[in-house]
């Protein structure tokens, strides 16, 4: 059986990024990172590839080539824990111990939990920005389509990328618009909610978009069952104070942002909330019951926006505070809620959108430079061109200059 002293179980934006962080604190730290995959996605590029802007192949690294130096790779999956001797079991019953561990092997896609989606994905008309290997075909589909209905489908919080769903809206119908075939095309959002985005200050600027693009939104419409063959879709709609019922839609073209669940390997160990998703502070991200674990990433339940920009800023909070641990010391560092998404209103224009717990918005720019809450050029040149090297060269690389933690406030305690 191997040990080490800190192990960390997924090897995507948090894990990788926190064990650059690891390093970069204590060069001399034995650190271990648990990953079955040989391809790390950069997925917030998948949004670009679906609107003809990225080739997919820029969206892919090779895992091996991201493994910080000194730190050890177990190329395997883990599948279960057990907390109380600091183990972790690998799939073919092999456990791996250690003094400290990290948590963060992202979400679940349960393309499964809609009848029929999974057969039809990446034919009739069917696809995801969510999915590698399916984003370049909405590229392909918005590129075909010259008349008829087009639906994009949101399904019920919490979702990585909250903002990717109407994404893929906007930068079809753009593509609609310039091309001159918008007028023949029906663009239908059909949100499992009841509004548009969470963050109220963000809405005025897409609403202006939804109105050029005359697109209908559709609340409190979830995707349920799809019939790719006979292009229709299945929506439970469940209004406020209103019976539930069934809508059957047709469609030429529907994109999907499937339902989102903690990994089963998570949801059912003794890490989990009720929710299925790592249970830990929302300042330091310790897990709530085992002193030695903490998480970040998509898999935690802390009320943030689940993206790669949150785990940006989390992985120096768990790495500095997994540092003073070892030392002896108290937690030092605070994640304040940090997230963002990049809503990619048109082809060329961006609406920045970045805010932490509760809604409180956290603009890095100051609002002249670049407001937010309106569409801008500047951010869409962020997204395209300086984003992607920050990720893959500054974040994976714990150069943490944009991603300063909160001082730990003892008295928040
Ligand atoms: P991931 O990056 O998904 O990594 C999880 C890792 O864990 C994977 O490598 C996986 O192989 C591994 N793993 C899984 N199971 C196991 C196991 N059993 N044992 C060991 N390892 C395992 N974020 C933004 O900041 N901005 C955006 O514009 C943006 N747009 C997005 C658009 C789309 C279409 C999508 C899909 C996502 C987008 N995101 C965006 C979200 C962002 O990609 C995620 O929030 C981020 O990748 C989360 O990092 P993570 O490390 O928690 O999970």
């Amino acid at each position: 059986d191997a040990h080490h002293a800190v192990v960390i179980v997924g090897g995507g934006a948090a894990g990788i990024a926190t064990a650059a962080s690891l390093k970069k604190r204590k060069p001399d730290l034995d650190v271990a990172i648990i990953e079955p995959s040989d391809v790390h996605y950069y997925q917030p590029g998948w949004t670009l590839v679906g609107g003809g802007v990225f080739r997919p192949e820029q969206t892919a690294h090779l895992e091996a080539r991201l493994i910080p130096d000194g730190v050890k790779w177990i190329k395997a999956a883990v599948v279960a824990f057990e907390p109380e001797r600091n183990a972790v079991i690998l799939e073919g019953c092999r456990v791996v111990t250690y003094d400290r561990l990290v948590v963060c092997p992202g979400l679940k896609l349960d393309w499964g939990a809609i009848e029929g989606l999974e057969a039809t994905l990446g034919k009739n008309g069917v696809t995801s920005n969510y999915r590698y290997d399916l984003a370049p075909y909405t590229w392909e589909l918005v590129q075909g389509l010259k008349r008829g209905r087009a639906i994009f489908t949101q399904p019920p919080m919490p979702i990585k990328c909250a903002g990717a769903p109407q994404k893929a809206m906007y930068l079809s119908a753009d593509h609609w618009y310039r091309t001159g075939v918008l007028k023949d095309i029906e663009v239908n959002f059909n949100n499992a909610g009841g509004v548009l985005f969470g963050v109220k200050d963000y809405v005025p600027a897409l609403m202006e978009y939804v109105k050029k693009y005359d697109a209908r939104l559709n609340f409190f419409h979830n995707l349920v069952a799809v019939d790719g063959p006979a292009r229709k879709a299945i929506f439970e709609v469940k209004e406020p104070e209103k019976e539930p019922r069934r809508v059957e839609m047709e469609f030429d073209m529907m994109h999907v942002c499937p339902p989102q669940t903690a990994p089963d390997f998570i949801r059912v160990s003794p890490l989990a909330d009720a929710a299925g998703w790592v249970d830990v502070d929302q300042s330091t991200l310790r897990h709530k019951r085992f002193d030695n674990i903490w998480s970040l990433g998509d898999v935690m339940n802390a009320p943030n926006a689940k993206t790669a920009a949150a785990a940006r800023k989390q992985a120096p909070v768990v790495a500095a505070n997994i540092v003073a641990d070892i030392e002896g010391r108290a937690p030092v560092a605070d994640y304040d809620g940090y997230g963002s998404c990049p809503l990619t209103v048109e082809r060329g224009k961006i609406v920045l959108a970045e805010f932490g717990y509760g809604g409180v918005l956290k603009p890095s720019f100051p609002k002249v430079l670049l407001d937010g809450t309106r569409p801008s050029r500047l951010a869409w040149m962020l997204k395209e061109k300086i984003l992607p090297p920050i990720y893959w060269h500054a974040m994976l690389k714990g150069r943490e200059w944009l991603a300063e933690p909160e001082p730990h406030k003892i008295a928040a305690e």
